[in-house]
C-alpha cells in the first residue's frame, strides 16, 4: 500500500478516538461493551484504505467489524472511508498484527480476513508473511473453535505458500478458489487491491480455512 506522509494524521486520530481506538489493549475481552451488543466480531488484518471493511459492515449489519492496520498514514484513509459509510459497526486499530493476543482473548473473534497481504517474496522475510506459522498460532488463539480464516490474494506465490503453511499447521480447508471472480460470489466485497489487480485481468485466489479442534 503506497504510503504518503500525512502531517495531519496525528491530529485526525486524536479527534476520532471513537473510531480509531487509541488504547485498544484496554478492550481485550470487552469489545462487545464498546459496540454495545453481543454480535459476532470479525477482524480484518491489513485493512488498507477501508473499502472492504466498510462494504462488509454495510452488507452484514449484525456483525461487528474491527480493522487492524499498521500504517498510520493508511489507517486515516480507512477511517475517512468508514465515516463516509456512516456504519456504526466498525472500529479501527492502528497496530501490528503481531500483537493480536494483546488485543483479544481466546474465542473472542468469529472470523479473520487477510486481504492482499504483503507477499514478502524473499525467503529471509518469510517470518513477516501474515500466513507464517507464528501468525497462524496467534489467529488460532483468538478465534472461536469453529472460526474461519479467509484469505484473498492475487499473488500466486503467496497463495501456494499459504496453503502449504495452513496444511503444515493442520488446518482444514473449507474452500480453495483459483478464480474467485469467475464464481460470481454475490457476497464478495472487493478491496482496493482486488479492484486494481482484477482490472488488469489477474485471477483472484481465495481460501477459507479452520483450525483443528
Ligand atoms: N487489504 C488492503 C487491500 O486489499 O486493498 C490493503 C493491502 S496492502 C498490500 C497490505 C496492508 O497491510 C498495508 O496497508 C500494510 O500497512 C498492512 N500490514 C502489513 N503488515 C501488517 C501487520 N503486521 N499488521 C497490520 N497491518 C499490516
Amino acid at each position: 500500500m503506497r504510503q504518503r506522509n500525512k502531517p495531519w494524521a496525528d491530529d485526525f486520530l486524536q479527534e476520532n478516538t471513537d473510531l480509531v481506538i487509541p488504547n485498544p489493549t484496554e478492550y481485550k475481552n470487552k469489545w462487545h461493551e464498546l459496540f454495545g451488543n453481543d454480535n459476532p466480531i470479525h477482524v480484518e488484518i491489513g485493512t488498507g484504505k477501508g473499502q472492504f471493511i466498510a462494504g462488509m459492515a454495510k452488507q452484514f449489519p449484525e456483525v461487528n467489524f474491527i480493522g487492524i492496520e499498521l500504517a498510520k498514514s493508511v489507517i486515516v484513509s480507512a477511517a475517512q472511508k468508514v465515516q463516509e459509510s456512516e456504519q456504526e459497526n466498525i472500529r479501527l486499530i492502528n497496530e501490528n498484527a503481531e500483537n493480536l493476543i494483546e488485543l483479544f482473548t481466546p474465542d473472542e473473534i468469529s472470523t479473520i480476513y487477510l486481504n492482499f497481504s504483503d507477499p514478502w517474496p524473499k525467503n529471509r522475510h518469510e517470518k513477516r508473511r501474515l500466513t507464517f506459522h507464528t501468525f497462524l498460532s496467534r489467529y488460532e488463539n483468538v478465534l472461536k473453535s469453529d472460526g474461519e480464516l479467509i484469505f484473498k490474494t492475487d499473488n500466486r506465490g503467496l497463495f501456494e505458500y499459504s496453503l502449504t503453511s495452513f496444511s503444515h499447521y493442520g488446518m482444514l480447508l473449507n474452500e480453495v478458489s483459483l478464480d474467485l471472480h469467475a464464481s460470481n460470489d454475490p457476497e464478495n466485497i472487493m478491496t482496493e487491491y482486488e479492484e486494481k489487480f482484477s482490472a488488469k485481468g489477474q485471477p483472484i485466489y481465495r481460501c477459507k480455512a479452520i483450525f483443528p479442534n
